[in-house]
């Protein structure tokens, strides 16, 4: 495991940290001083653990400002606490006086405050010293044990979220994934002025393949179509199993003729050669496709782009199968039959 600390503290500060940190194998260690960067450094690369110098200017903001960065509400702050005047008034006070001390500075955003006695007081009591230190690495301890279950639960949530989104007989996106990326794809396609187009096709009679084969060989005919299919496709373009023997295709920056280009070659790459199930067994398959591109009056969620590709899906089944229609396409005969009535 990669675990990174950061130390927002001067140099001198850093010599005073216990030799863990100071020369680190088990993990990276960064030393900043400066709070704009330091709040940089964060967003870019959050560490695990920040280890904050009380003493440094802008150490308080530092503390607030990652109590309130929800996404990044993993990291481990320690603040340690060696302000002068804090130290001195310390010997001062009574131990409620510390405790208040300690909820104030963990009401401001740390999860461990932690007195940090100065080297030249301590170096003649190395017991002190000794306690401090293992103060901190305890509380290091601590952190890394909470960066550990945060990254395991990393790992869990790209796992469920690749179940969710992920179709587990042929392994493309499934249609919830399909529900997620068509809006954000034409949100994008909208804002960088791009042509965004669609395909949905679907596999012809695929029932007879069913009814004469069993539902076991259809399943592997879906698998080999869907390998062929991802095969055919650009890098830009993102397929999907829309449901039962049903595909969508998105194609990012692309404009008609390019898509109609990919819809004939997917149509072309799946009719010219059978699909083998086994040494005795190949099987013929055709599919008829659909094509539209994203109109400026389309909805946001791309439900009317999907239902114009769905139009064409039908006229294609409706005209013969086998073969692409695009929006164009039918545009152009309902004008034809609409000059002629
Ligand atoms: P058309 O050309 O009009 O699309 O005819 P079709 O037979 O392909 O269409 P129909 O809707 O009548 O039948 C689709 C079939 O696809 C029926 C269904 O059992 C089958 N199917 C859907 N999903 C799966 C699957 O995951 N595995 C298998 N083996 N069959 C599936
Ligand atoms: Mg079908
Ligand atoms: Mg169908």
């Amino acid at each position: 495991m990669n675990i990174s600390i950061l130390v927002f503290g001067s140099e001198d500060f850093l010599a005073t940290l216990p030799d863990q940190i100071r020369y680190p194998t088990a993990f990276s260690v960064e030393i900043i001083a400066n709070v704009n960067e330091a709040v940089s450094r964060i967003q870019v690369a959050p560490p695990d653990i920040i280890l904050v110098q009380a003493r440094q200017d802008g150490s308080m903001e530092l503390c607030c400002w990652l109590k309130d960065q929800t996404k990044i509400s993993w990291i481990y702050c320690i603040l340690l606490e060696d302000r002068p005047q804090q130290l001195a008034d310390r010997s001062k006070h009574s131990w409620e006086w510390e405790l208040e001390m300690t909820s104030s500075a963990l009401k401001q955003g740390a999860d461990a405050y932690i007195w940090h006695l100065p080297a030249e007081k301590t170096a003649d009591t190395s017991t002190q010293l000794n306690a401090n230190h293992q103060l901190i690495l305890a509380q290091l301890t601590v952190g890394l044990r909470k960066a550990q279950k945060y990254r395991d639960l990393l790992r869990t949530n790209d796992l469920l979220s690749t179940i969710a989104l992920a179709d587990s007989l042929t392994e493309l996106n499934n249609r919830r994934a399909l529900e997620w990326e068509l809006p954000r794809q034409i949100k994008k396609a909208r804002t960088q002025r791009d042509p965004l187009s669609l395909i949905i096709l679907d596999v012809d009679y695929f029932k007879k393949v069913n009814d004469s084969y069993g539902h076991l060989v259809g399943d592997r005919v879906l698998q080999l179509l869907c390998a062929r299919l991802r095969h055919s496709l650009r890098i830009q373009d993102t397929p999907f199993r829309y449901g039962g023997e049903e595909f969508v295709v998105l194609l990012a920056n692309t404009a008609r003729e390019e898509a109609l280009s990919v819809a004939r070659r997917l149509n072309r790459v799946v009719s010219e050669e059978p699909f083998a199930i086994n040494s005795q067994l190949t099987i013929n398959v055709t599919i008829s496709l659909g094509a539209a591109c994203l109109e400026p009056e389309d909805d946001e969620q791309g439900l009317t782009l999907l239902h114009r590709a769905d139009q064409c899906l039908l006229e294609a089944k409706a005209t013969g199968r086998n073969k692409v229609v695009s929006w164009d396409h039918i545009s152009h005969i309902s004008c034809l039959k609409a000059v002629s009535s």
